[in-house]
């Protein structure tokens, strides 16, 4: 991490746009845990530029069409279950942006998307902002991901998004790229970088991709690998990635940090498009 931040300082203080971020979320006990991801979580806040606002894609808002929150004051959702109290007890109250909402739904266009004062802030958001942003003092706003559409749709979309960058929003996909609920070794997790093979197959086939900004293969990710198809299983929490890989620009790079896998079947694989 270190290094990430070496080799990005540079471009962070030379760059009038805001980064783009994907963030491998993990657990939701990462909201309360104190551990290296969430530490890379808080330094790279840091080094970013304020964000006037925060657009977040999180995996666990799966819709069926986009939706976009518009409310003032959006609630903290304890979207998971069987977890302890305090991670029930969490707020994180920062406010919504409801013009920047409107923004978002006309950028969209012609794609019809949907303002809602459902939903709020799932763990896909503040689990990570609750590290990276404490004091809660920056708005936030989510969007919808529609399940029903493939990757190249998502791809397209996204870059719709492209002039929010320009106005400081900080836009956040979070989800995780190697993703095989089913496959964890639940009673190993706490193993430093514990990855089955083919998990780390397809996590180094992946990221050669993302580094090599060839795109087109992980939109077409059903057929990159049959162990690729083992680790995205369901693509809600890889359509998180290909939101932040759609704002990449012609001369900038997408630097990796958080690379280590859990559990065997997980990875926490972030990256910062600068
Ligand atoms: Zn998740």
């Amino acid at each position: 991490m270190a290094d990430l931040f070496k080799n990005i300082g540079p471009y962070l203080s030379n760059s009038n746009t805001m980064p783009v971020l994907f963030l491998g979320h993990g657990s939701p006990m990462n909201a309360l845990e104190e551990n290296e991801f969430v530490q890379n979580f808080r330094k790279l806040a840091k080094d970013l530029p304020t964000p006037s606002s925060i657009l977040c894609i999180s995996a666990h808002w799966y819709t069926r069409g986009t939706f976009i929150t518009a409310m003032e004051r959006p609630k903290t959702i304890h979207d998971f279950y069987g977890f302890p109290k305090e991670l029930y007890d969490i707020d994180y109250p920062a406010n919504g942006n409801p013009d920047l909402a409107k923004e978002v739904k006309e950028l969209l266009q012609p794609v019809y998307s949907e303002e809602t004062n459902e939903w709020g802030l799932d763990h896909g958001t503040w689990s990570l902002l609750k590290h990276m942003y404490p004091m809660a003092d920056i708005p936030v706003i989510q969007m919808s991901i529609d399940g029903t559409k493939p990757a190249s749709y998502h791809y397209e979309l996204a870059k719709q998004l492209q002039s929010l960058r320009n106005k400081g929003v900080l836009i956040i996909g979070s989800g995780n790229i190697v993703h095989n609920l089913g496959m964890v070794d639940f009673q190993n997790m706490q193993k430093e970088d514990y990855g089955f093979d083919w998990a780390r197959e397809a996590r180094n086939n992946i990221n050669r991709l993302i580094v090599d900004k060839n795109h087109q293969p992980l939109l077409d990710y059903k057929n990159l690998s049959s162990v690729v198809q083992m680790t995205v299983p369901t693509p809600d929490h890889y359509l998180p990635l290909i939101y932040t890989l759609a704002l990449q620009r012609k001369t900038e790079n997408a630097w990796l940090f958080n690379d280590k896998m859990l559990g065997g079947s997980l990875s926490m694989t972030s990256t910062v498009i600068v």
